[in-house]
């Protein structure tokens, strides 16, 4: 099963690349409306999306990065318009797209895809940490909608992977400019993940996937414990997403709950926000199952709660 897929994860990620494309090529037929997805009268009412990817079959405006190969793009496509095809009937109206692998360094299809959104999404960059200047860098994107970062330990040890200075730079950076940073990372990376917080703690900080908990199958208590133990940062957020990829991986997704319970009593609603990975979500589910287990199945949650998890928390820290 796939989830996010990191250029140094490839070899890994690529032998166990499933996809069901069905739903995806009957929404990219030709002829299909194109959906508003410019800012409308309505746009702040609806959900927010706080993760998904967008790419274009259009690689020789947007070549993939070195290693990357068309037949590796499953779907073909997913433009933000196809993505808010299944957002929309959800009631998501708004998003935040993450810079795909396929891309490496190159932002460009990314921010070509933000400008088009008129504002209904903001953007997650991945810059190289030990480029010439990652903070100068970061306050480019900055003016062209982005507001976070994806950081993971590439090829780096876990216990050391957040140690050096262009990862400090952008830690500090963050920080003075209001900028998130994203780390997509397993629960083995969470202790110097929580030390690098304790260097920084004006740095806000937003963990994808419940640092993919449960990817393996297994919520384990060790794991959830330090994930849980990130919260006594202020700053620090966690991405409740990615269902088709942990656990039984199944719809509707409810031996989710026992792990959402924990991080909602440790995090509490303003600092936990919904997200689908598409498309990911979407290759051999659905999309209203990600949001319907937030929205519609989880008694613990009373509707004030909702609206942060599904709006507010992304809005404050993406949107505001
Ligand atoms: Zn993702």
């Amino acid at each position: 099963m796939r989830i996010d897929n990191p250029p140094n994860a490839r070899a890994v990620a690529t032998s166990r690349r499933r996809f069901i494309a069905t739903t995806l090529a009957l929404a990219s037929a030709a002829g299909m409306p194109r959906p508003m997805i410019a800012a409308d009268a309505n746009q702040t009412d609806g959900w927010i999306d706080a993760h998904t990817h967008v790419w274009t079959s259009d690689t020789a405006s947007y070549p993939l990065a070195a290693g990357y190969r068309r037949d590796e793009m499953r779907p073909a496509s997913f433009t933000l318009d196809e993505f808010f095809q299944h957002a929309r009937p959800a009631g998501v109206t708004r998003a935040v797209l993450i810079q795909m692998s396929f891309y490496g360094f190159d932002q460009r299809y990314l921010l070509d895809e933000l400008a088009a959104s008129e504002g209904s999404c903001a953007g997650v960059a991945v810059i190289d940490d030990d480029g010439q200047d990652p903070a100068a860098e970061m306050r480019r994107l900055q003016t062209s909608g982005v507001r976070g970062f994806r950081i993971y330990p590439r090829n780096r040890p876990v216990a050391n992977w957040l140690d050096g200075p262009g990862m400090a730079a952008m830690w500090r950076c963050a920080a003075d400019a209001d900028l998130a940073i994203c780390p997509l990372i397993n629960p083995d990376a969470l202790p110097a993940l929580d030390a690098m917080c304790e260097r920084h703690p004006g740095t806000t900080v937003v963990v994808d996937h419940f640092a993919r908990i449960g990817v393996d199958g297994n919520f384990r208590d060790r794991d959830i414990d330090q994930l849980c133990r990130l919260a006594r940062h202020q700053r620090t957020h966690v991405k409740v997403s990615a269902y088709y990829a942990l656990g039984r991986k199944q719809p509707p997704y409810d031996d989710l709950a026992p792990l959402i319970r924990r991080v909602f009593d440790a995090y509490g609603p303003k600092r936990l926000m919904w997200a689908s990975d598409c498309p990911f979500q979407i290759v051999g589910q659905s999309y209203n199952d990600s949001i319907g287990l937030i929205r519609d199945r989880l008694d613990f949650l009373a509707a004030a709660d909702k609206e942060w998890l599904l709006r507010k928390t992304a809005e404050r820290v993406f949107f505001t």
